[in-house]
């Protein structure tokens, strides 16, 4: 038996971890498994390579809760540690990493502990929860076992152990604070959090399984059952497959497995799958969505080697595509850095670009292949590629190609073939193009009709972010406007030959003009008593699109789920 001191500078490294941590406890054991993970992927690696002359088998990691003695265990048959090895790197290594990790966070506010919390630790995250570790380990070397102690103060004991099963068991005494720890059901809900998709399959418990009956069965005999591993992960998750050995159903399964509580199916998927310039690899889902901003935004997850790592994706992918579902997954993600770090990398500004680009091409692909499916679709994604138009440059060029311009009747243009289709009723006498919207169909009904009744097409938009989408389209598109069907700008599209002629009488308008400016606020509106020639309207009343345009723009840019930040200056 050997003990000794760790070498710490700061005095008491353990207190620290606790109090810096608080926020975040439970990472401890997405910590402990990635480590068993590791050990066990790599005697994977050194029994493929010929290095470590042992049966690799099919090794798994069990966690096992021990109420009556207060501890929890995680046990797995990976490497495993010589004493030698555990001198240097828990004792060494992993100390200095932790230590390093508090000494740069430790005069963080609570906000970002819980940041912190996101990322790693390593081992000695264990204290967290306990108020003592031991580590019992045998390496795949044929060496003894060792026994490491460690009751949160930098002492700590060494001592030789008689385990003879390959790999490790980290055993901690979970401290009075932390009982919750020891609850079968929180345990539960932690792996299902972090590992449900770890590579090594992790058991908790045992489950019961009913197995068929025997032919020679009576008719009420109940079936025949049997103790089973209760494994809680998927070590072979969808995203780490080829695109080509997977079919439609396959995706749909596996957003099901994602999303256990969504019952709508995903409209359609892109897999994501790069190995250069970086590694990638990731399964994304469009939902069905509404018109509305305020979506949760929590709905891709992030994982580095199928360790979960965080469902807020804000900063890694573009602000856009925080609406769509589904798992990123990369090795180059730095885990142990802050969120600030992890926006100002350059390995996920590239992971961001890529996504975009990729997402650019599946909604292109998907046009050309099947525009009529394509068109169905559109009310249910526009959100998204409106969104993303307005936001990144990048994108808003590519969409030029898909993006849909609906009319009221349902036909849909992209904006080239919007503009052919145009082009001769409606450019005004400067030459310039007017694009006729509506917003609402049964409120703009007489506006509506009597633009259509004089040839024009009349575009159905109605997004909450339709006036900023079409400032910037005015601005890439000089010699085009686009005005709302209620507006007083359609005038300008008039022709003196093709003026309507109203049905009163030159006192009757003079009548019924005098009652109506009395009524409306003549600075904010104005009223027509000859545009119409339909007899439900006898006059119209219309608003400078520009004021409204204000007035919308006013509305959406502060609220909503992207907030003011998102707008880009237009
Ligand atoms: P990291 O995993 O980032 O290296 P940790 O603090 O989590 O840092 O672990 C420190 C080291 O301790 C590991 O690199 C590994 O060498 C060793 N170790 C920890 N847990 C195990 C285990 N279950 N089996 C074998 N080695 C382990
Ligand atoms: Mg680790």
């Amino acid at each position: 038996m050997s003990s000794g001191t760790i070498n710490v500078s700061v005095e008491n490294i353990f207190p620290l971890i606790k109090k810096f941590l608080y926020s975040d406890h439970e990472i401890f054991l997405r910590e402990l498994i990635s480590n068993a993970t590791d050990a066990t992927l790599k005697l994977k690696h050194l029994t493929n390579i010929g290095e470590a002359k042992v049966e690799y088998g099919n090794p798994m990691i069990e966690v096992k809760i021990d109420k009556d003695k207060k501890q929890l265990h995680i046990i797995d048959q990976g490497i495993g540690m010589t004493a030698e090895e555990v001198e240097k790197y828990i004792n060494e290594i992993a100390f200095s990493g932790a230590e390093e990790f508090l000494e740069k966070y430790k005069d963080k506010n609570a906000d970002d502990a819980g940041i912190i919390g996101h990322f790693g630790l390593g081992f000695y995250s264990a204290f967290m929860v306990a108020n003592k570790v031991e580590i019992i380990t045998k390496s795949y070397k044929d060496e003894p076992a060792a026994h490491w102690t460690c009751d949160g103060s930098p002492k700590y004991t060494l001592e030789e152990a008689d385990k003879t099963e390959r790999g490790t068991e980290i055993i901690l005494h979970i401290s009075e604070d932390d009982t919750e720890f020891l609850e079968e059901s929180r345990i539960r809900e932690l792996l299902v959090k972090y590992n449900k998709f770890m590579p090594v399959p992790i058991k908790f418990g045992t489950r019961t399984e009913t197995l068929p009956k025997p032919e020679d069965a009576k008719e009420d005999d109940p079936a025949p059952t049997k103790e089973v591993d209760n494994i809680i992960n998927n070590p072979n998750p969808a995203w780490t497959k080829q695109p080509a050995d997977l079919k439609d159903e396959d995706y749909k399964k596996f957003y099901r497995e994602l999303y256990p509580m969504q019952f709508e199916e995903p409209l359609f998927n892109i897999h994501l799958n790069v190995d250069y310039p970086f590694n990638l690899t990731g399964i994304l889902y469009f939902p069905k969505l509404t018109n509305d901003l305020n979506i949760q935004k929590d709905r891709i997850q992030l994982y580095q080697n199928q360790v979960f790592v965080t469902d807020n994706v804000e900063g890694i992918v573009p602000e856009f595509l925080t609406m769509l579902r589904g798992v990123i997954d990369s090795p180059d993600i730095p885990l142990n850095v802050s969120r600030s770090y992890l926006q100002a990398d350059g390995a996920v500004k590239k992971i961001s670009s890529y996504i975009t680009r990729k997402v650019a091409d599946k909604l292109k692909s998907l046009f050309n292949d099947n525009r009529e499916d394509f068109e169905g679709k559109w009310d249910d994604i526009k959100i998204v590629i409106e969104y993303g138009m307005l936001t990144e440059d990048k994108f808003f060029d590519k969409a030029q190609e898909f993006a849909l311009y609906p009319t009221v009747d349902g036909d849909y243009y992209t904006f080239e073939e919007l503009k052919d289709a145009i082009k001769d009723a409606q450019t005004d006498k400067d030459d310039k193009l007017v694009i006729l919207y509506a917003s609402d169909k049964e409120q703009q009904h007489s506006y509506i009709e009597a633009a259509k009744n004089k040839g024009y097409k009349v575009l159905l938009l109605n997004s909450p972010i339709v006036s900023h989408l079409l400032q910037k389209m005015e601005s890439k598109n000089e010699n085009t406007s686009f005005v709302r069907v209620d507006s007083d700008a359609i005038d300008t599209l008039i022709k003196k030959e093709d003026e309507p002629i109203s049905k009163l009488s030159e006192e009757e308008k003079e009548q019924l003009k005098g009652m109506l400016t009395e009524i409306i606020p003549s600075e904010k509106f104005s009223v027509q008593l000859e545009a119409m020639d339909s007899d439900a309207s006898p006059f119209i009343i219309t608003e400078p699109e520009f004021m409204r345009r204000m007035k919308e723009m006013q509305q959406t840019g502060g609220g909503g789920m992207f907030g003011m930040g998102a707008m880009p200056d237009m």
